[in-house]
């Protein structure tokens, strides 16, 4: 069993199509929509936890693709606003993947996108909102 978390990009034409049923039904995925953005003539874009098989992960992922919804990890909306960090490091402490690593000599951190696995955890524990989701 396999969790991600995406965000769903969805063309004018589709945002009336029953995605997330298919994925369900079709696919055999548990789908966990967090935040969503769909208006009608408009671009949508949908926040969603997905999980199920590799196998039909992968399958879901190409039916994704072969619609013409662009599909990427969250991660990528994860952003550090390293004007606004003291670089406490209460963040680092707590990343699972050493997305967020600390510089012991500078004590300073840094973040590496490519690690993230956006679980937000240091979203949360960030007394000065230096990480934000971007959705
Ligand atoms: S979202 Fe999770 S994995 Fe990504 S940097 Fe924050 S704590 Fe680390
Ligand atoms: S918790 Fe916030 S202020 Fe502290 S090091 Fe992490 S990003 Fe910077």
């Amino acid at each position: 069993m396999q969790k991600r978390k995406v965000v769903l990009t969805f063309p004018p034409s589709l945002i009336d199509q029953p995605v997330t049923y298919h994925l369900i039904r079709d696919y055999d995925l548990v789908v966990n929509i967090l935040k969503a953005k769909i208006s009608p003539k408009e671009e949508g874009r949908l926040m969603i936890e997905i999980s199920g098989k590799r196998e039909s992960l992968q399958r879901g992922m190409n039916y994704l693709q072969e619609l013409g919804v662009e599909v990427q990890p969250l991660a990528q909306d994860i952003i550090w606003l390293e004007e606004r960090c003291t670089h406490c490091t209460a963040c680092a402490s707590i990343c699972p993947t050493k997305a967020i690593a600390v510089d012991r000599k500078e004590m300073k951190i840094s973040f590496d996108k490519e690690k993230c696995i956006a679980c937000e955890l240091c979203v949360s524990v960030c007394p000065y909102k230096a990480i934000e989701i971007l959705f």
